[in-house]
This record gives C-alpha cells, structure tokens and sequence, in this order.
C-alpha cells in the first residue's frame, strides 16, 4: 500500500468518504487522492515528499502561489494578537475599504467564513428586499451547498452527478427556477411571463464549476436589462472570479455592475473568509442596520482579515493582472499546440487566471451542454497521466483550473512538456 492510500483509508474510517469536501476524494478521476503535506509556490508536495506543478491552487485563492511571505508574515503577526475576539477590529474596516476601493459596485460589504455563507447571506438580502421568494440560478453553476442553491448545480454536485441533493426540501427547491447558462432567450422570456416574481438571478459571470465558460457576448448585458426592468436583485457570484480574472472582477471585465457581488477564495488568501457586498440602499436592509438577519461568530477573523489584506494589497500591484493572464494564455496556447501536435481533439478556454481544458471535438466550448459531450474517460487518464508526471490538475472534467503568480515561465514549459507526452500516450 503506497502511503496515500493507507492516509485515506485511515481517513475513511472517521471522515465520510475520507474528505472534508467531495471533489477531493478523486471520485471524479477514480484512484486515491494526493495526501499534502506542505506547498511553497507553485508546487505542493505530498506526504511522500513528491513534488507536484499546482493549478488548483486551493480551489483558488492562491492566487499569489503557496505560502507567500507577505502573506504569512501577516498571518503571524495578527496571530501572535490573538485569534478571535468576537467584537469590531480595526482591520475589518480596512479589509472593506480595500474592496470598497477596488470594486466600484460595492458600497458596503459584511465579511462571512465562506463562498457559502456569502451566496445564501445574500440571496437572503435579495429575497428580504424585493419581498420576493423566486430565484432564477443557471445549469452548472455553483453557489455552495445552501439548500436553494443546490439545484442543478455544478462542482462537485456535478462530478458525482447528484444536481439536486437529497435533504433539499422541494418546498425550497420550488422557488429556484434554473435556466441555461449563456441563453440570453431563456432569461427574457421568463421575465416576460413572471417577472414581477422573480427575487433576484444570481449567476457566475465567468462559470468555473462546469469547467470554465465565459459569458457570450450580449449575456451578462441580458441579466442586467431584465433585473432593472423587473425590479429583480442581479448577483454576481464572483466568489471565484473576484480578484481572480481582473482586480475588478468579471464585472470589471465585462463591464457590467451587479446589485450584490459575492467573493471568497482569493480575498481570504487561503483563509475561511466570504463577504457579500453592493449597493447601500440593499446592503443597509441587513442586521443590525435593518431587518433581514445574518450573523457570524467568526466573520471578519482578524487573522483571516490580515492573510486578504495582504493579498488583495498584493493584487493590487500594476501589472499583476496582466501577467497573470499573460502566463494563463501562453499555458493554455501551449496546451493547444501540443494536443493538436498529437491529433487529439481539445480546445481550452481562459479569462484572466482561470482555464479550462477540454476533451471535444469542438473548436470552442460555450454551454453546459458542449461540456457535457466531452470526453470524460479521455480526461480521466490524462489527469493521471499528469500526475504521475508531477501536475496537479482538479481532479474532475467539471472544474475551472488556476494560474499563480509564482508559476514561472519554466513552470508553463515544463507542464506543456510534459502535456505533450501525456498527449501522446491516450492515443497507444
Ligand atoms: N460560489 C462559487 C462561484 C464557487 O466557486 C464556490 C466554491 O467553489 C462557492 C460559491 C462556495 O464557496 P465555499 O466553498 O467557500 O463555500
């Protein structure tokens, strides 16, 4: 038995299914997890001391690569002040102002522990303001599990194929109504008929739990249009894409400005850290301001608070983004290249630092349905064959991968080196 696997059956043993969270399990790919011991970069380093290229980066946030010294500098000393005080700290007002500053659709901002809390807390915020029930949500994204998201879902409610979970009551269940992503047709002719019941959409405006799909042209702009004519709350869901695809987010990206936006991962840095925000005639209905209720014992972690300070300060540098996505487009063109060099059909998506990779016949992949017409199984061994070449890929065919900034240009070589191999050997 290798020493994962005698890990993960240990971990069987008093964890479900062995994880603190589905897609870990590799259930997605098949065979065991990767136990991690330690990361530095942009390589983690399992519990054999095995080397790996990360482009999961924690699901996200670790947008600056592991264990950044900024950044752990600024854990330790928070730290060293204590962990929790469960009162006002001065930091939380500085974390609000930066995001404040960098986000000009937010105008108040309540921090939380999750992508979660931030989803459900403001779906909550919409449903208390519009005095509206109905939720309109798209096929593949994913919101966290709250009971009125987990409808169709995507992530891991998609790896294990389960779209709607059991425990969702179908009273709550009635009240999300799911469209397509990218059909703009869907979503007016739905307004058109019950509009003035509809509480708010929320939407990932870059999906990345289906893989990755940006909108198409004219979408994002439909779901603005409709919201304003219906009195509808619109959310974006940036919990991935905030500070991930531009510092403004897929907002800034695609110029358009949300009610609501919810964000976690990159402003946590690695932290437990949500937060929902938007604008002070919504944001100003909520506890202890108004009436709609949301609370947290540890919201706004001052240690938490000081690893997405240090972060988003970091973000924040000229340039960054650009790199960024400059390092993104030169691994996902190096990807095409070699894939069309070995005759395998793949293309690949990518917004800032955020990619997909596909299996398909197509030239583009642009719906949940092109998604799903992918070649799993081809996927599946080239996730392995990756890993065994020392490249952390997700371990599934329905998630959006990560670029750092600690990957160097060798890094991006070395990974298209070894794709090319891998490439090669699906086809034997
Ligand atoms: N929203 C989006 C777009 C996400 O990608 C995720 C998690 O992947 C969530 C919400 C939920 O966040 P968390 O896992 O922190 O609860």
């Amino acid at each position: 038995m290798t020493e994962a696997a005698t890990l993960f059956s240990e971990a069987k043993r008093v964890i479900p299914g062995g994880v603190n969270s589905p897609v870990r399990s590799f259930s997605g790919v098949g065979g065991t997890p990767v136990f991690i011991d330690r990361a530095q970069g942009a390589y983690i380093y399992d519990s054999e001391g095995k080397a790996y290229i990360d482009y999961v980066g924690s699901w996200g946030p670790m947008i600056l690569g592991h264990a950044h010294p900024a950044v752990i500098a600024a854990v330790k000393a928070a730290a060293e002040k204590g962990l929790s005080f469960g009162a006002p700290t001065e930091i939380e007002t500085r974390m609000a102002e930066k995001v404040i500053e960098l986000l000009p659709s937010v105008e108040l901002i309540r921090m939380v522990s999750s992508g979660t809390e931030a989803t459900m807390s403001a779906i909550r915020l919409a449903r208390g303001y519009t005095g509206r029930d109905k939720i309109v949500k798209f096929e593949g994204c994913y919101h966290g599990h709250s009971d009125s998201l987990l409808v169709k879902a995507g992530s891991g409610a998609l790896t294990f194929g389960v779209p709607s979970s059991p425990g969702v009551p179908n009273a709550v269940a009635e009240n999300t109504i799911t469209l397509t992503y990218n059909d703009s047709e869907a979503v007016a002719e739905l307004f058109g008929q019950i509009g003035e019941q509809i509480a708010c959409i929320i939407v990932e405006p870059v999906a990345g739990n289906m893989n990755c799909i940006p909108p198409v042209p004219g979408f994002l702009e439909t779901l603005r249009k409709v919201c304003d004519q219906y009195g509808s709350v619109l959310i974006f869901d940036e919990v991935m894409t905030g500070f991930r695809v531009g510092l403004q987010g897929a907002q800034g990206v695609y110029n358009i400005k949300p009610d609501l936006t919810t964000l976690g991962k990159v402003i946590g840095g690695g932290m437990p850290v949500g937060a929902f925000g938007g604008s002070r005639k919504i944001m100003e209905i909520l506890a202890p301001a108004g009436p709609v209720y949301q609370a947290g014992t540890l919201s706004g972690n001052p240690v938490a608070m000081a690893a997405g300070l240090a972060t988003l300060e970091l973000v924040q540098q000229p340039g960054f983004f650009e790199a960024l996505g400059a390092k993104t487009r030169r691994l996902t063109s190096g990807l095409q290249a070699v894939a069309d060099q070995a005759g395998i059909g793949f293309t690949t998506n990518a917004v800032g630092g955020m990619f997909g990779l596909f299996f398909s016949a197509k030239d583009k992949v642009t719906s949940f349905a092109d998604v799903m017409q992918c070649d799993q199984e081809r996927f599946k061994r080239f996730f392995h064959a990756m890993l065994a070449e020392g490249v952390y890929l997700a371990p599934s065919a329905f998630e959006a991968g990560f670029v750092s900034a600690a990957h160097s240009e060798q890094d991006l070589n070395s990974t298209i080196e070894k794709a090319a191999l891998c490439f090669k050997a699906l086809l034997k």
